[in-house]
């Protein structure tokens, strides 16, 4: 059975291997683009060489062994990252042997020792090396750096792991990544590529260079370490790991009891402030002011504070120095601890009034939870952060400090998403399975990095597929669909478009829900959601400003904040019409069309106007209100409430209303053509009837035609454009009359314009998407 197992985990692994070859070769031809032909193709050989000679000597069935992976964990702060790995390995023991080596302070009694933790996980700890020399001054440091190397290599020897697992930022995991690069330990290094203020950097680009593989926590983090030359291929972008657990945290309903446990009986959620301040190893002088300060504004701001120590750096003793000095401990606002287990210190910080000093923590994790933070100082300088978090950079008086605790104590802000989707385990654990033990140990220098449009391809390491959610509500249709990179989509979802504003609401969540568990099997991973609306739509606070009468109960809606809260992903939402444009810009016609304009004839009629690249949105949304330009000064009511509007003529409703009136007045049904008292009459009727030589409906839809036609002239001489694209059903009905009337009507500047009908089938779908797909992967450098 185990065999078996392990057959089938070995055809997996030769899969995905396959997939990522493609993805070099891919990424060879696109974006190396400064090297010559002829060194391509012999890269290019080289690489189906080396393949083929993998895949003989991996050829006898059963030789690849389980996968033994150690990991090296520090502190209680990388424990937490750690932890989650480690459970994802422990659950899958025919796949992965785990080691688990213990070192630096979590063995130590000041700073809790918090080996105990990992007992009490029940991790079998494979070794314990005493590495911190006593005296938190640079040189001790320098000295627990050099003892870990000592240490280390027997250990090393001894486990003869495949994968050593490190963590961060810490001089104790440089050590671990030193000792491991120089024994030929192939490296995975969680949490690089960030920036944050101090020594940390340096220390965390320097075990990306001894690194062999990453899994980073956010995009940011991945076009750093692209920018130092690392191989496109061996990093993966996970999320961050303890982002598994933390999303899973908030609603446990013991949180109470452990604000008790921790506070003292009395005190509530959002009434307590949480404080972790740690050294600055780079300015140690001034993190030591800036703790005094922050000790003094807590007093004077009177609020249950509960404070951790710092840790083990440098310059920590003197810390603790003044916070005795100060009386901390003994203070009836203050809770001095060591060390709170992971779990409940995320309940802490998840109900917190604040989080206050200079701790990851409260960058990282509380963004999670939306919970206010003061940041302090220059320690997470660099670091992305959520809208919680307030800087605090120049905290040179208590009194900024003070202010900022008055202006964030008990507010809550929406939550963060920026370091992870919870689900970095399962990633990690591909991610390690797609390791070929028989790839050199020798790292490569990917020089120069990836250009632009190669990314978005090949992230695909573990065989997933960037994709959005693109949402189509229309007239009649609410339309969900899950559509890829390359305007593909993957599955589609209809309902008819509910009447109430409630039931639209929920409809659109079960569908999205429904969508994103369908995607996991599909392997695509959902960037976030683009949403088409009818109406006027703010797109930079997402509100639909005033919907047509298509759409009931749909003016004044914010419709970002719903979708994203429940979903946990970022909504882009657009109208209509220019989502049409951004479909055809991206999948369609439009594909490096500077100036073009998109006419798109549904139950309404709506459009999109791109003008150097970009959509024109005007001075309040109205741009572009195709459907809505007169083609008389009568004429027939519109749903805008006007009258000869283009979209009163020749809009699927307005050939519906005409098609009635044929058939009330027994004049729409011919021979050939067969229509019973149960069927709605509609504008496929009226077409029917036309091409079966009724005069009168032909009339209706020259009529139609010629509607069009002066929208589109009038376009032409407003925004002079090199293309048109007309979309929808009708479109093919009106480009032959619409390119007539150009030739006929137009200025004679303006008829250099192309008239195409659109490729696309679901328009305002795939723009929804493309907004997503468009933003969620720009570069930023
Ligand atoms: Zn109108």
């Amino acid at each position: 059975m185990a065999a078996q197992r392990q057959k089938e985990g070995k055809k997996e692994r030769k899969k995905t291997r396959r997939g990522l070859t493609e993805g070099n070769e891919r990424k060879m031809f696109s974006g190396y683009g400064t090297r010559n032909p002829h060194e391509l193709y012999y890269l290019q050989m080289q690489r189906v060489d080396e393949k083929m000679e993998r895949e003989e000597s991996g050829g006898n069935e059963g030789t690849r062994q389980r996968l033994k992976v150690c990991v090296a964990t520090c502190n209680r702060a990388d424990y937490s990252k750690l932890a989650p790995i480690m459970f994802g390995l422990k659950s899958q023991p025919d796949l992965f042997e785990l080691e688990v080596v213990v070192l630096g302070s979590h063995l130590i009694d000041d700073y809790g020792n918090t080996y105990r933790m990992i007992e009490q996980d029940e991790f079998n700890i494979s070794a314990s090396l005493h590495t911190i020399v006593r005296g938190e001054d640079e040189a001790a440091m320098v000295e627990s750096l050099g003892l870990a190397l000592v240490k280390l290599p027997d250990v090393l020897l001894r486990l003869a792991p495949h994968v050593l697992i490190v963590h961060g930022d810490r001089f104790d995991s440089l050590a671990v990544a030193t000792a491991a690069a120089l024994m030929n330990v192939r490296i995975l290094h969680v949490e690089g590529g960030e920036v944050s203020g101090t020594i940390d950097d340096s220390i965390r680009h320097a075990i990306t260079k001894l690194a062999h593989y990453h899994a980073v926590c956010t995009h940011a983090a991945q076009m750093h370490l692209l920018a130092m030359c690392e191989d496109h291929d061996r990093i993966l972008m996970a999320g961050c790991p303890s982002y598994d657990r933390l999303l899973n945290a908030r609603h446990h309903d013991d949180h109470e009891d452990i604000i008790k446990a921790w506070l003292g009986d009395g005190v509530k959620e959002s009434e307590y402030i949480v404080a972790l301040q740690h050294p600055v190893t780079t300015d140690i002088k001034n993190s030591i002011k800036i703790y005094e300060l922050m000790l003094d504004a807590l007093i004077t701001f009177k609020k249950k504070t509960l404070i951790l120590f710092p840790n083990v750096d440098a310059g920590s003793k003197e810390m603790v120095r003044v916070m005795r000095k100060k009386g901390i401990e003994q203070h009836p606002c203050f809770r001095a601890v060591k060390h709170v287990p992971f779990t409940q210190f995320i309940q802490l910080v998840a109900h917190a009034g604040c989080m206050v000093g200079n701790s990851s923590c409260g960058v990282r994790e509380a963004g999670a939870f939306g919970t206010p933070v003061v940041n302090l100082g220059t320690r997470q300088t660099g670091r992305e952060t959520g809208e919680n978090v307030l800087h605090v950079r120049d905290a040179d008086t208590h009194n900024k400090i003070y202010h900022a605790l008055e202006l964030q104590f008990g507010k809550r802000y929406p939550c963060s998403k920026i370091y992870g989707d919870g689900n970095a385990v399962s990633r990690i654990m591909k991610f390690l399975q797609s390791i070929d033990l028989l790839e050199p140990v020798q790292k490569t220098f990917s020089f120069p990095p990836v250009r632009e449009d190669s990314v978005s391809q090949d992230i695909d390491h573990i065989l997933e597929t960037q994709s959005a959610l693109g949402i189509d509500l229309g007239g009649t249709n609410l339309r969900v669909g899950i559509v890829t990179m390359t305007g593909k989509i993957m599955r589609k979802y209809s309902q008819p478009n509910p009447k109430t504003y409630e039931e639209r609401m929920e409809l659109i969540l079960s569908m999205c829900k429904q969508a994103m568990a369908d995607a996991v099997p599909l392997n695509c991973r959902i960037l976030g959601v683009g949403v088409s609306t009818g109406g006027r739509v703010n797109p930079q606070n997402g509100m639909v400003l005033d919907s047509t009468k298509l759409i009931n109960e749909w003016s004044h809606i914010d419709l970002r904040s719903p979708v994203s809260q429940s979903l946990h992903l970022p909504v882009w939402v657009d109208n209509d019409g220019n989502c049409a444009a951004l479909a055809e810009r991206k999948f369609g016609h439009g594909k490096g069309v500077e100036n073009f304009v998109t006419l798109i004839t549904g139950t309404g009629i709506g459009g999109g106007i791109i003008h150097h690249g970009e959509l024109i949105y005007g001075s309040t949304f109205c741009a572009a209100e195709l459907g809505h330009i007169m083609v008389s000064l009568d004429g027939p009511e519109c749903s805008c409430g006007s009258r000869g509007c283009v979209e009163a003529y020749a809009s699927g409703l307005a050939l519906q209303r005409e098609a009635k009136r044929l058939h009330d007045e027994d004049l729409l049904v011919v021979e050939g053509m067969s229509l019973n008292n149960k069927e709605q009459v509609n504008a496929s009727h009226l077409i029917q009837a036309a091409r079966l030589g009724n005069t009168k409906a032909e009339g209706v839809l020259r009529t139609a035609a010629a509607a069009v036609g002066v929208a589109v002239v009038n376009i032409l001489h407003t925004v002079n454009p090199s293309l048109v694209v007309l979309s929808g059903v009708l479109a093919q009905h009106y480009k032959n009359p619409v390119t007539h009337f150009i030739s006929q009507r137009a200025l004679s500047s303006a008829r250099e314009v192309k008239v195409l009908t659109s490729d696309l089938d679901n328009p305002a779908l795939l723009g929804a998407a493309s907004m997503v797909l468009d933003y969620t992967t720009r570069r930023t450098y």
